[in-house]
């Protein structure tokens, strides 16, 4: 099969329009970030809304403690 190449509007690199694709059309995460919110989104972490199957994100204890 041929996967749709479209190109990340950030870095013009080829990305492949696949469900593992998941930052499409971004080539990654951080081309994301930076169209939707310039680099003052690197501010805080980007917790993945949808996370992917099997993982579940690190709880920080630093945060819980009282
Ligand atoms: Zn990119």
């Amino acid at each position: 099969m041929n996967a749709r190449i479209v190109k990340c509007p950030q870095c013009n690199a080829e990305v492949a329009w696949t469900p593992e694709s998941k930052w499409r059309p971004f080539c990654s995460e951080r081309c994301k970030i930076i169209d939707l919110g310039g680099w003052a989104s690197e501010r805080y972490r980007i917790e993945t809304p949808d996370a992917p199957d099997g993982v579940s994100g690190p709880s920080d204890p630093s945060r819980d403690d009282s």
